[in-house]
C-alpha cells in the first residue's frame, strides 16, 4: 500500500553503491525507516531530498513489519539555511535529530512534535544567544509528548507547593522538583534556583518564552539540569548532548570560529551574565 507523508530526514546513511537508508520523522505516520534505490545516483527520484534535516513530501510503499518500507519518491519542501552558516545551531539542529531517531518509536504519530522539530529547525541561531533556549523549548515539547514532562509547580514527592522563592531542588528520578523537606537521600538531585524554575515552566508553557532575555547562569543550569532529566529518562547520554551544553556558555555566540570554543574565557567586559 502507498502513502503519502510530509517527512523530515533525521538520519540516512548508504546502503549498497546506489541506495540509501533513510530515517523519516513523518507529521501523519511518525518514524519510519524506508530504502531508497538509487538515492545515491544523480538525478535520481530524490535529487537531495534526503539530506539530513531536509523537509521533503513522500511516497512511501509499506512493507508488512520487519522489512524496510520503500520509498518511492521524496520531493524537497524546506530546508533550514541558517544550519549550514552556524555550527552551534547546526549542531543543536543534529541533537533533535539524534532525539527524534534514537527515542522514538516507529509508528507512532505525534503532528505536535514534527511540528515543533520545524518551527525549532527554523529559528535555530537567531539570534545566536538564544540557541540553547529554543532547543529547551523543543525538548520540553516532546518530553510532554512522550510522557515524561517534568513537574515544577508542586513538589514532584510529596505534591507540596513550593513558594516562589524557597529552596527547592531538582531530581530526575523523580521526575521534577523537589522540595527541601524531600530532598535529604536524593542523590540525584541538584539545586534548582528560582529563576530557573520560572524559566522551565515558562519554556514549558510558551512558544516564545525562549525569546525573553533569560540571564545567563538561569541558562547555564537549566541546560545542565534538562541534559541529565533527558539522559535519565532515555537510559542514556545523547552523543550531542556534549556540544549542545557548551551553546550557554560564556564566550559562546554561535558563529562558526567560535563554537569549538566554548572553553575559552570570554573577553573581558563582553560577559553576557551581566544581563541580568
Ligand atoms: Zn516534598
Amino acid at each position: 500500500m502507498s502513502e503519502k507523508a510530509l517527512a523530515l530526514v533525521v538520519r540516512a546513511i548508504d546502503w549498497s553503491e546506489t541506495s540509501r537508508i533513510a530515517t523519516l520523522w513523518t507529521r501523519e505516520l511518525g518514524k519510519v525507516r524506508a530504502l531508497a534505490k538509487g538515492g545515491r545516483r544523480l538525478g535520481s527520484n530524490f535529487e537531495s531530498a534526503l539530506d539530513l534535516l531536509t523537509v521533503c513530501r513522500i511516497v512511501l510503499l509499506r512493507k508488512s513489519s520487519g522489512s524496510l518500507d520503500l520509498l518511492t519518491e521524496a520531493q524537497v519542501v524546506e530546508r533550514f539555511p541558517r544550519l549550514r552558516i552556524d555550527l552551534a545551531a547546526f549542531y543543536a539542529g543534529c541533537y533533535i535529530a539524534e532525539l527524534l531517531a534514537d527515542w522514538t518509536e516507529d509508528d507512532d504519530p505525534h503532528p505536535k512534535i514534527f511540528d515543533e522539530a520545524c518551527a525549532a529547525l527554523r529559528v535555530l541561531g537567531d539570534p545566536p544567544r538564544a540557541t540553547g533556549l529554543r532547543l529547551a523549548r523543543f525538548e520540553l515539547v516532546l518530553l510532554e509528548e512522550l510522557g515524561y514532562r517534568p513537574v515544577f509547580d508542586r513538589c514532584a514527592v510529596c505534591a507540596a507547593g513550593v513558594a516562589d522563592n524557597a529552596a527547592a531542588a531538582f531530581s530526575p528520578s523523580v521526575g521534577g522538583m523537589v522540595c527541601a523537606k524531600c530532598r535529604p537521600g536524593r542523590r540525584d538531585s541538584r539545586p534548582l534556583g528560582p529563576n530557573t524554575r520560572r524559566a522551565f515552566q515558562a519554556l514549558a508553557e510558551s512558544d516564545d518564552a525562549w525569546r525573553r532575555d533569560w540571564p545567563l547562569a538561569v541558562q547555564k543550569e537549566l541546560r545542565l539540569l534538562l541534559g541529565e532529566y533527558v539522559t535519565y529518562v532515555r537510559g542514556r547520554r545523547p552523543r550531542l548532548l556534549g556540544y549542545v551544553e557548551k551553546l550557554s556558555l560564556p564566550g559562546h555566540r554561535g558563529t562558526p570560529a567560535d563554537s569549538g570554543g566554548g572553553d575559552r574565557e570570554p573577553p573581558s567586559g563582553q560577559r553576557e551574565d551581566q544581563a541580568r
